[in-house]
């Protein structure tokens, strides 16, 4: 069995944050060995002439050991992608030599997330200081020609913080003192997948009548940094609309592609890099399967939400799982992600309580 690429992250350290609308999942922080990722790297070696190692999934650089970290992975892959533009503010309020490190290896630009003003940002990250601490990056990244890119995840319960981020960008002056370092500043909002910790805002999630509520200039902003023309480009259809849609499909997908992204906890479990790391998308785990079983089972769409996907009709699960009474807003392939894990989650409820 060989692929054509093979992309593997080991969450070495977690994350320091406690993200509400963490895709990823909150799960507890591991503190694994360098080792440890060479034994990942070395055990998916021979499917692949063409191997990527990256020692986190979740927060950048978060291990103290980022540098060394940075030259290990490229040491033991052949591929070496670019530092993402996702970075660590927590890392950046702690070491200053940090942004500095960022820009040396090309950093342009970097995106943060902001919910709204302090109380509703250190809410929404689940961690007191982390609005001071984007406030203070933001400085750090312009200082050494780096443009932030600000994020916001929107929901029925943060629509009313977007005046105060639209007059933030104004007080900072983003738009100026980004042209000033020979950049562009970005922002943009969304509601995110409907996955992970995200999924908890169900019940606030935006409807099409919250579009009105977002100021124009975020609008036009989002509008920009997507090349959309329309925000329901940007946030998708109403649940209601996507349920007809979705009543006529009865195809089954698979995932499997030649140049997989594997996530491995710190346990050591891997999962697709598709969905949640999570029971329902679990290929096994490495130390016991070992990586030939690993990827046997990615390829025959072994792990439970795979086999769903490819052996039950779209319809049958938007038919168990969704919820045709309900306008909330999703793009299509993220409702159906939503559906699948929903789907699971029934099912497995029904195999305890038939
Ligand atoms: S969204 Fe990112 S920063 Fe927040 S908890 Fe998840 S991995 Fe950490």
């Amino acid at each position: 069995m060989k692929f054509q690429k093979i992309t593997v992250c080991l969450d070495m350290y977690g994350c320091p944050n406690r993200c509400r609308h963490c895709w990823l999942g909150v799960t507890p922080n591991g503190n694994l060995k360098v080792g440890d990722l060479t034994d990942v790297a070395r055990a998916f070696r021979p499917f692949t002439g063409n191997l990527e190692v990256v020692d986190r999934y979740r927060e950048e650089d978060f291990g103290d050991n980022y540098r060394d970290l940075w030259q290990i992975r490229a040491a033991l892959s052949d591929t070496r992608t670019p530092h993402f533009e996702n970075i660590s503010c927590w890392r950046a309020a702690r070491d200053l030599s940090y942004v500095p490190w960022l820009a040396s290896l090309g950093v342009k630009a970097a995106q943060l997330t902001i919910f709204g003003d302090e109380a509703a940002t250190d809410y929404y990250v689940g961690r007191r200081g982390a609005f001071k601490e984007i406030l203070r990056t933001i400085e750090q990244l312009l200082r050494h020609g780096i443009s932030p890119r600000l994020q916001t995840f929107i929901y029925k319960s943060n629509l009313d913080q977007l005046t105060y981020i639209r007059d933030l960008i104004a007080e900072l002056d983003l738009e100026l003192r980004c042209s000033a370092v020979g950049g562009q500043f970005a922002f943009f909002l969304h509601q995110g997948t409907c996955d992970g910790e995200n999924e908890q805002f169900y019940d606030v999630w935006i409807t099409p009548e919250d579009i009105d509520r977002i100021p124009p200039e975020l609008i036009a902003r989002t509008l920009k940094h997507f090349g959309a023309d329309d925000m329901r480009d940007v946030l998708g259809e109403p649940e209601d609309r996507l349920c007809e849609q979705i009543a006529a499909d009865t195809a089954t997908k698979s995932i499997v592609t030649d140049s997989p992204v594997f996530h491995v906890d710190k346990d050591f479990n891997v999962y697709p890099n598709y969905e949640t790391p999570s029971p329902i998308w679990c290929l096994g785990n490495l130390k016991t399967l070992g990586a030939e079983r690993i990827l046997a089972n990615y390829v025959e769409n072994r792990s439970p939400g795979q086999s769903v996907m490819n052996t039950v009709p779209l319809r049958d699960i938007g038919a168990a799982a969704g919820n045709p009474d309900s306008r909330r807003l999703f793009l299509r392939d993220d409702y159906e992600r939503y559906l699948v894990n929903k789907y699971c989650r029934l099912m497995r409820q029904q195999e305890l309580n038939p």
